[in-house]
């Protein structure tokens, strides 16, 4: 097919400041890139975080790392997925959220490819940086070199297959780290996108009781169709006998901890995966964690094969569980102030971009 010339994409200048549409020039992918035209992109937590200036974004900003495109133009070296299927134009994908500079020490021998030093992060680039369309907030976007892609199977939605390379993948990550057995009562605090995703991956893992915390009333009430067998305010925690086996902290609050350390039972296993903001400091007793034996484990972003398991998982529980609802908000490229003004006042659960 015959390349087009430039592609737009919505970029700000500063933190709060409004979109606007920029046209980049458009190259043919190198080797090991591809170009895809952006079916969707959805607007995550952090998307917020960079753009409200709460998180280091350098600008002009080009934001959007939850994405679904359709191949354009494949460099060469780049015939199969992660999973060995092949690729061609035309084809439905996502990829992970993030791309390395290679081979490195934390990729080969640490097997913790997302703590590559010199990681790069779609959506989290300067606008200004080649190749220009790095994001999702974009007619096209080139997946760049050492980057894990994943085809999508034609049964699955753009709404329901859009969160998978960050929300999902995260919670996959997640739950692999909070080692969950046939039968564990699973506490999850925060039913945000990433706690409703946790629930439905708990109950997959064969969790036999999921206890939801929100402070908020409506997530209360979705949660239930997402795997949450009691979902309840922080201050009606129900009593557990003998304590939770797993608690997942997924709200971003550090306060929570005196309370998810409490609720664990002696052995319990403690996932941390919302605090990823600096300066998230609490006073806790740092003695229950000895006298418990407690184990803590901290989650940010994830293995690429946790790309492959959020994207078989809503394959396999897409019929269980309403996930296409949770994208609740189509904006076009035009849009992107009112979607992110929606997004950051949660008026919507997810905002998504469709170019
Ligand atoms: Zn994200």
């Amino acid at each position: 097919m015959i390349l087009p010339s430039c592609g737009r994409v919505a970029v700000f200048d500063a933190p709060n400041m409004p979109f606007r549409l920029v046209e980049y020039p458009l190259r043919p992918p190198q080797a090991g890139e591809v170009l895809v035209r952006v079916r969707m992109s959805t607007i995550c937590r952090s998307d917020i975080h960079s753009y409200q200036g709460r998180r280091p974004s350098p600008c002009p900003g080009l934001l959007g790392h939850e994405i679904v495109g359709e191949i354009v133009a494949l460099g060469a070296d780049v015939s199969a997925d992660l999973c060995d299927a092949s690729l061609a134009v035309g084809d439905r994908i996502t990829w992970s959220e993030y791309f390395v500079p290679g081979r490195n020490y934390f990729r080969e021998v640490l097997d913790l490819p997302q703590k590559s030093p010199g990681v790069d992060k779609y959506g989290h680039m300067s606008a200004e940086t080649p190749p220009h369309h790095h994001g999702g907030f974009a007619e096209y976007c080139y997946v760049r070199p050492d980057s894990w892609l994943l085809r999508l199977p034609d049964v699955l939605s753009d709404a329901e297959a859009t969160p998978i390379n960050c929300g999902v993948a995260t919670m996959c990550a997640v739950i692999d780290a909070a080692e969950i057995r046939i039968g564990d009562t699973v506490v999850i605090q925060g039913l945000g996108l990433l706690g409703l995703y946790g629930a439905a991956l708990a109950k997959a893992r064969g969790a036999g009781r999921v206890i939801g915390i929100d402070r908020v009333a409506a997530r209360r009430l979705l949660a239930q169709r997402f795997g949450v067998d009691t979902a309840v305010d922080p201050e009606n925690v129900p009593k557990i006998e003998r304590g939770a086996d797993v608690v997942i902290e997924v709200c971003g609050d550090p306060a929570v901890l005196v309370s998810g350390l409490d609720i664990l039972r002696i052995g319990g296993r403690y996932v941390l995966a919302g605090l990823v903001s600096p300066g998230a400091r609490v006073d806790f007793d740092a003695n229950l964690i000895v006298r418990k034996l407690i184990t803590m484990t901290g989650v940010h972003n994830y293995h690429p094969r946790h790309l492959v398991q959020a994207r078989d998982f809503v394959v396999a529980q897409r019929t269980h569980y309403p996930f296409s609802e949770l994208v609740d908000g189509i904006y076009t490229l035009t849009e992107v102030d009112r979607a992110m003004a929606d997004a950051a006042a949660c008026r919507v659960l997810r905002a998504a971009i469709v170019p």
